[in-house]
């Protein structure tokens, strides 16, 4: 049977490699003239870019998609184990005290991580882990991953995959679900040349087998289903154009109808890579998060030039700066430009004049992990038995799909 994938970000293209791996012919539709969605690296005079995710955390499956595809992984340097909070004004390993470390620690250990009626995020952490280190700790982790504050978010959206109908404590639930196939540990890995590297391998590997169109946008399931009648879909679609593609369908429409385009849960992201000749704090580290009381408006800055060997030239650093929500949505590049530049004197202290800075918005294209996003989820799953009751087989991928990092998307478009 013939697979039409739509979207030709890295769901769409491992959905496309999985179909070739099965002997199956693919059609890969893609709205751009280009392939990557998201991911995607610029080469300058200083330094790569990337416009989205540095890295991705390696599983066996992605280790033996890259030998496929002739792709070498390069690990994070030594340097990169260290990561830093702000706090008071200052960089810290640790921002809280010996004893409130020890009451989340035995929060994570023994209090039942299962939310009460109506806990939020930051409810059920303030009362597991306290305060303090959800504050300091956990919301900038976090924000650094979700983007989004722990009040915004919803424990049983975040996390997905643990068992809720238990009275465990995290560690507890955690360690029930530990995948016990896995061999190779959870590092963070990226490519020589950037995370481009990934797309373009992908796409070379992808040539025999795959049918690419692109500048072809999708509209609706009727419109698929009319120039590939009994094919397999996976629709690989950033969450705004599913929304769009469901409400556009006959099928779909009514499932759709009660959701009003305003209330999706959706937030903007800028990052913003900047070169200099001088590193922004003096010890080496994965960079620095940033806790939303605190006076600096970035949500985390990766130190680049400490990550990955080669991602800035001789003499020069590389440092992504990270803006979310509110800020990222109404304030333009330049502006943002001009807030980092605020925010990066008060962590060196200095005021420096960059080599080149490169910025990415990417305006209310990100999932909020939030109850509402549940619900769609819900929804979505329902849309998929009904469809395959009818014979029709549909899946739906994508970073809004239990799971935001590349890990889940690239093992989900495998399994599904
Ligand atoms: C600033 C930033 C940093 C990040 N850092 C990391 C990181 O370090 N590690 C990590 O794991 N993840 C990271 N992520 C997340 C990760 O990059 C994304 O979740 C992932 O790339 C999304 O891939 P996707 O294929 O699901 O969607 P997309 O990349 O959005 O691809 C969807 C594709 O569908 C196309 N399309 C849209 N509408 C239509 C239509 N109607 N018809 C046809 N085609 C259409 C789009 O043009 C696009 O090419 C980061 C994200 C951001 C924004």
């Amino acid at each position: 049977m013939e697979v039409v994938i739509v979207g030709g970000g890295i769901s769409g293209l491992v959905s496309a490699y999985k179909a070739a791996k099965e002997g199956k012919k693919a059609v890969l539709i893609e709205s751009k003239d280009k392939l990557g969605g998201m991911i995607g690296t610029t080469s300058t005079s200083f330094g790569i870019v990337e416009s989205a995710a540095n890295g991705l955390i390696q599983t066996d499956s992605i280790l033996d998609l890259c030998k496929d595809i002739n792709l070498t992984p390069i690990y994070t340097n030594a340097a990169a184990k260290k990561r830093y909070f702000w706090s008071k004004g200052k960089i810290k390993q640790i921002p809280v005290s010996f004893l409130e470390l020890l009451r989340g620690l035995y929060g994570f250990f023994f209090k039942e991580f299962t939310p009460k009626e109506n806990e939020s995020m930051k409810d059920i952490f303030f009362r597991v882990f306290g305060e303090t280190i959800s504050l300091n700790i956990i919301e900038p982790a976090f924000g650094g991953i979700y983007a989004s504050a722990l009040e915004e978010m919803d424990p049983q959206t975040v996390f997905s995959d643990l068992d809720w109908n238990n009275q465990k404590s995290l560690y507890r639930k955690l360690k029930s679900k530990k995948d016990k196939k896995r061999s190779v540990p959870a590092k963070l890995i990226s490519f020589p040349s950037g995370m481009g590297e990934l797309i373009e391998k992908l796409i070379v590997f992808l040539e025999k087998n795959t049918t690419v169109l692109l500048n072809q946008r999708i509209n609706s399931i009727e419109e698929i289903q009319n120039r590939y009648p009994n094919a397999e879909i996976k629709i690989a679609l950033p969450f705004h154009s599913v929304y769009h593609l469901l409400k556009d369908s006959e099928v779909t429409e009514k499932k759709v109808s009660p959701f009003s385009e305003s209330d999706l849960p959706l937030q903007s992201i800028t990052s913003i890579t900047v070169f200099s000749k001088s590193k922004l704090f003096p010890s080496q580290g994965f960079g620095i998060l940033f806790p939303k009381n605190e006076t600096i408006r970035a949500k985390g800055v990766l130190s680049n030039t400490d990550i990955f060997p080669g991602r800035s030239k001789e003499g020069v650093f590389s440092e992504t700066w990270i803006y979310a929500g509110k800020i990222a949505k109404e304030q333009s590049l330049e502006g943002l430009i001009s807030i980092l530049k605020q925010d990066r004197k008060q962590v060196s202290g200095k005021e420096e004049e960059l080599s080149g800075v490169f910025g990415n918005e990417w305006k209310q294209s990100f999932p909020i992990y939030d109850k509402r996003l549940r619900f769609w989820n819900e929804t979505i799953d329902e849309i998929e038995k009904e469809f395959e009751n009818k014979g029709t087989s549909i899946r739906f991928l994508g970073n809004y799909r239990r799971g935001i990092g590349l890990r889940n998307l690239i093992e989900s478009a495998l399994r599904l």
